[in-house]
């Protein structure tokens, strides 16, 4: 484990560490009570955005491009060109980051070529269906258990919604996560809940429980935001998103950059005009908005090393916190 993040700090450091973000879906095979998809258009048919190679040419014009995320918004492991794209960026020497619910049938199948050194992190996310369901309970450990064994670097994702805090559902997933060897990670919900508008309703309590289970800082305020600052999205990043198809964008409410297989990367940073950043906290530690701190490897390096420590060195450093 340690080896791969050798190479991530050598990344890191030598590079301007690009990260390419696809969304290529936003079908489920779940229906979360809390899916901020709910509040999204609905979903285009299942129907594939580009060809593989288009895809996979968009990226590979991202210079020093270090991991591709391929990400929700639906469940990636849905889209019917995951496996063949997913392949072809490894047979290109990309890093990828992965996020699932488990959904797919044949995951063995999926990872087949896909070796461990080429995936920074795979995310599964533990939705309610799998804490409530006792069947796919039981799947989702397992396959959660086996890509571990099998040398992926697996982290388990949490939406803390406030009635999952205070029926001591989410305590008592944290707590039998614990007993199998992983950390949980929270990330806290957004959106509506009884009147009130989350996560800026969450109360101290259910503030602290999230922030404990948390591998980094997290704005409660949603106010925040980087319009009319300057950001490398653009340069740096770009992202497919099927609501977006056929156009490679800066960030997710961000500019088109052009259409899939023909990018023009911006040559400057421009100034963001959005007024909501799809990860305020995301893009900073990035390094993507312009006067933060960049936060990238030490990020990484705590899922590797699955510690607090990047917490704990934010808030010495740079005075971050919640
Ligand atoms: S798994 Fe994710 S995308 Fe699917 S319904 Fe649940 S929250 Fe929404
Ligand atoms: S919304 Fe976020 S990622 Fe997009 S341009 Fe603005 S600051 Fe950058």
């Amino acid at each position: 484990m340690l080896k791969l993040v050798d190479k991530l700090q050598e990344r890191f450091d030598t590079a301007m560490a690009n990260v390419f973000t696809l969304s290529p879906t936003e079908i489920c095979n779940y229906k979360c009570f809390y899916c901020f998809n709910k509040s999204a258009p609905p979903p285009l048919p299942n129907t594939k955005i580009a060809p593989p190679q288009e895809i996979v040419k968009s990226v590979d014009s991202l210079s020093n491009c270090v991991f591709v995320n391929l990400s929700g918004g639906g469940e990636p492991m849905l889209y019917p060109d995951t496996l063949e794209i997913s392949n072809m960026l490894v047979e290109h020497g990309h890093w990828l980051g992965i996020s699932t619910n488990f959904a797919i049938h044949d995951w063995a199948k999926y990872l087949e070529h896909i070796p461990p050194e080429n995936v920074v992190l795979i995310s599964a996310s533990y939705h309610s269906p799998s804490e409530e369901t006792a069947p796919l309970k039981k799947q989702f450990f397992h396959k959660a258990q086996w890509t571990r064994d099998h040398g992926y670097n697996t982290s388990i994702k949490y939406i803390a919604h406030p009635r999952r805090i205070r029926s001591g559902q989410l305590q008592k997933s944290q707590e039998e996560f614990r007993r199998a060897g992983f950390r949980m990670l929270i990330l806290p919900y957004r959106g509506p809940y009884e009147g009130k508008s989350y996560p800026a309703a969450f109360t101290d309590k259910e503030r602290e429980i999230i922030l404990d289970g948390m591998d980094r800082p997290f704005l409660f305020d949603p106010s925040t935001t980087f319009k009319g600052r300057v950001c490398d999205s653009g340069c740096r990043m770009g992202w497919i998103y099927r609501h977006r198809t056929p156009h490679v964008v800066r960030c997710w409410y961000g500019e088109s950059l052009g259409t899939i297989g023909d990018v023009q990367w911006q040559k400057t940073p421009q100034t963001c005009t959005t007024d909501v950043c799809p990860s305020r906290i995301y893009m900073r530690e990035i390094g993507m908005i312009q006067g933060e701190p960049d936060l990238r490897y030490y990020f990484w390096r705590d899922r590797h090393l699955n510690n607090h420590e990047t917490l704990n060195w934010l808030s010495k450093k740079h005075g971050i916190g919640s």
